[in-house]
């Protein structure tokens, strides 16, 4: 059964596209229990105060600026370009893209400062005009919205300049990399002013969950047979076990229900816990 809280922390997310699957999962992996209907409106957390809405990624800073959500995932790529009054509180580690220069592959421009007084077709247009004046390049700027890697085949730009990932798109459509304009990432936004608003307490346990996830995904817990003898020479290799014989602290392990185990987290460090590593079981049998 969903429990009735209070304070809702609203969170928007991409309703459909290329940051919505990953997100989705990103949530999940925090534990928070929602479910997602095929409308894909709104779904309400089960074990925490959020509600999360799914709007176009592009109207998302829109939502915070007007205040109807407190929280947006988006990409990085939409803050260079429309630079909206939001603040970036988290990189989220996954979605990574790069904005890029590309021409055709036969082309005879080798560098950037080749396209000077060429077309250049793009649905970031501001982000391109940033980046070509930087250069001090004349470059004639077509605004695009969607499929800009074929203008170069259709014959109305000589070079464009789009998101690519693994490059598969620009190779079938035959065109190369020139320069990379920036990187880009899924990104938790919120309004600049967030922590004067009475959420902001439960948007930190929400930033500290994301944490835990990022945390998780850089390390693996290791179990290694050694003899004692040699155990000094094994901190050079392994830096928290040093951390973790010097100051005598003991690891316990027990079991106990993921949402009870939310809740105690801000008890349990101000007792002094350092690490808490949240480990799936495969089964139980009592
Ligand atoms: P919407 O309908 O929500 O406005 P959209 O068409 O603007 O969707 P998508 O193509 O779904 O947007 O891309 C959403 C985000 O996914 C981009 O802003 C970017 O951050 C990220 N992304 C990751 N890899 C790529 C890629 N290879 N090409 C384009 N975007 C990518
Ligand atoms: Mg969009």
């Amino acid at each position: 059964m969903t429990k009735i809280y209070g304070n809702m922390i609203k969170l928007a997310i991409q309703k459909d596209g290329r940051l919505t699957a990953e997100t989705l999962d990103f949530l999940w992996k925090a534990g928070l229990d929602f479910e997602v209907s095929k409308q894909r409106l709104l779904s309400t957390c089960r074990n925490f105060p959020l509600e999360i809405y799914f709007i176009r990624d592009d109207d998302i800073p829109n939502y915070i600026g007007s205040k109807i959500v407190d929280l947006g995932i988006i990409g990085q790529n939409i803050l260079f370009e429309k630079r909206p009054k939001v603040k970036k509180l988290l990189n989220l580690r996954y979605c990574f893209c790069s904005l890029v220069v590309a021409v055709p592959k036969d082309s005879n421009i080798k560098t950037v400062s080749d396209l000077n007084s060429l077309r250049v077709a793009t649905s970031y247009p501001e982000s391109a005009k940033i980046f070509f004046d930087k250069y001090n390049l004349k470059v004639s700027i077509v605004t695009i919205n969607g499929s800009v890697e074929i203008a170069p085949n259709l014959g109305f730009a000589d070079a464009i300049v789009d998101l690519s990932s693994s490059g598969s798109t620009l190779a079938m459509q035959e065109l190369r990399v020139v320069s990379n304009i920036f990187d880009s990432e899924a990104v938790l936004i919120a309004d600049p002013l967030y922590l004067k608003s009475p959420k902001s307490g439960l948007v930190e346990q929400l930033i500290s969950r994301f944490k835990s996830v990022l945390s998780a995904k850089q390390y693996k817990l290791v179990i290694i047979n050694s003899a004692q003898n040699i155990l000094p020479k094994l901190y050079k290799f392994f830096p928290y076990l040093k951390r973790n014989q010097l100051s005598k602290s003991v690891n316990i392990q027990t079991v106990i229900k993921e949402d009870l185990l939310w809740e105690s987290i801000p008890r349990l460090k101000k007792l002094g816990v350092k690490d808490i590593y949240i480990l799936p079981i495969e089964k139980i049998i009592s």
